[in-house]
């Protein structure tokens, strides 16, 4: 009589065809799995300073009221952004990590009937989004590892409501160009709206000027979204937000969780807001980590993309998944990337001077056996 199979046809179809998000390994994880001590992960985009004081400062003075519920408009840390951006508060959207503004833009716009627009190597999360409500997801392949921004356009019908553009994209690194990048919004029909995620953002703005948030003013089709998972070093704690008009963020405000951020979230992300100090010294790691690894990639003779974030992605020229299990046993964790379509690629989130040391040295000592 109990067919637990039958639940599966009843799923809305998109969904039945999804493959589930495989996250970078946890470091407790391969501990349970190999009994390794010393783990390096350098597979997920994280910190590997960790996040700053002030933001454990904050955690800690929030502890005590934990009882309560969080502040459920998020003011102070709305406050802080608006004031570091020049907008109004009423233009941030916060989230449950930036991915929850990905899936509240997708909810508030999509259904079976439409359309998403993506380019191929894009960041795993888009289809997710656009298949979880049964709408299509149309695949533009890359150029050079990037979005072709102009095969991208053709792509756009009527019925497409979303583009999404990861710049830089992850896990490719590559980088548009800020002109490239406002032409193409300037271009979009006003039915199509172009979701820009710059979840490495800080690191981009180190490196060059970044317009996007003067775009607000004149395209109501554009939502900017950003996170304190990456440079901020927050990641566990889930915050990230959307940039957007107002009438724009009123949409997303209807359909998300009136609690969607928890108070140590929201106390922590607005002290890392004001510690610059550790930004800097965040950035700056990455610049020489990001030299130290590119370095180690010549000795060995291999390939990677020039990466505007904090990771790389490096061309092994042979079977990535292999080397990724091999580095596994080293107690290096890193992440394979066949799903992305680059099934010879790995790509490495850039880490300390010493745990890039320790990747580099493994990597040498696998590929010399395989
Ligand atoms: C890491 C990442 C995100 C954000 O993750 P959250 O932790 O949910 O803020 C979003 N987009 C891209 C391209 C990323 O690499």
């Amino acid at each position: 009589m109990n067919n637990f199979d039958k639940i599966f046809s009843l799923a809305v179809v998109g969904v039945q065809g999804l493959i589930p998000y495989k996250a970078g390994k946890p470091i407790e994880e391969l501990e349970r799995e190999l009994g390794l001590t010393e783990i390096v992960k350098l597979a997920s985009n994280e910190n590997s300073l960790g996040p700053g004081k002030k933001a454990m400062t904050a955690i800690q003075n929030a502890l005590s009221t934990l009882a309560l519920y969080p502040d459920g408009s998020g003011f102070g840390l709305k406050k802080a952004l608006a004031k570091k951006y020049e907008l109004e508060e009423g233009q941030i959207t916060l989230g449950n990590g930036s991915n929850e503004i990905l899936e509240l833009v997708a909810r508030a716009f999509l259904t079976p009937e439409y359309e998403a627009v993506f380019s191929q190597h894009a960041f795993a999360v888009y289809p997710i989004v656009t298949q979880a409500l049964g709408a299509k997801a149309v695949v533009v392949p890359a150029l050079n590892y990037g979005h072709d921004l102009s095969a991208m356009l053709q792509a756009i019908t009527d019925k497409t409501r979303l583009v999404f553009i990861a710049n830089p994209n992850n896990p490719t690194g590559t980088l548009l160009s800020q002109k490239s990048l406002e032409g193409f919004i300037g271009a979009l029909p006003d039915t199509c709206i172009c979701v820009l995620d710059e979840a490495y953002f800080e690191f981009v703005s180190s490196i060059e000027s970044v317009n996007s948030i003067d775009w607000l003013k004149k395209f109501p089709n554009l939502l900017i979204t950003r996170t304190f998972s990456k440079a901020y070093g927050l990641a566990g704690l889930r915050v990230g937000y959307g940039l957007s008009s107002l009438q724009f963020a009123d949409i997303l405000n209807r359909v998300r969780q009136p609690f969607n951020n928890n108070t140590l979230a929201l106390v922590a992300a607005e002290a890392a807001l004001a510690d610059d100090d550790h930004l800097q010294k965040t950035i700056t790691l990455n610049m020489q980590g990001m030299q130290q690894l590119t370095e180690g990639f010549i000795k060995l003779g291999l390939d990677w993309v020039p990466s505007a974030g904090n990771f790389v992605l490096v061309d092994l020229k042979q079977a990535g998944q292999p080397i990724y299990e091999a580095l596994l046993h080293k107690g290096i964790i890193v992440r394979p990337v066949g799903n992305y379509e680059l099934p010879n690629h790995l790509r490495i989130s850039i880490g300390t001077a010493k745990e890039n040391a320790k990747f580099l040295k493994a990597l040498t000592d696998t590929l010399v056996y395989v």
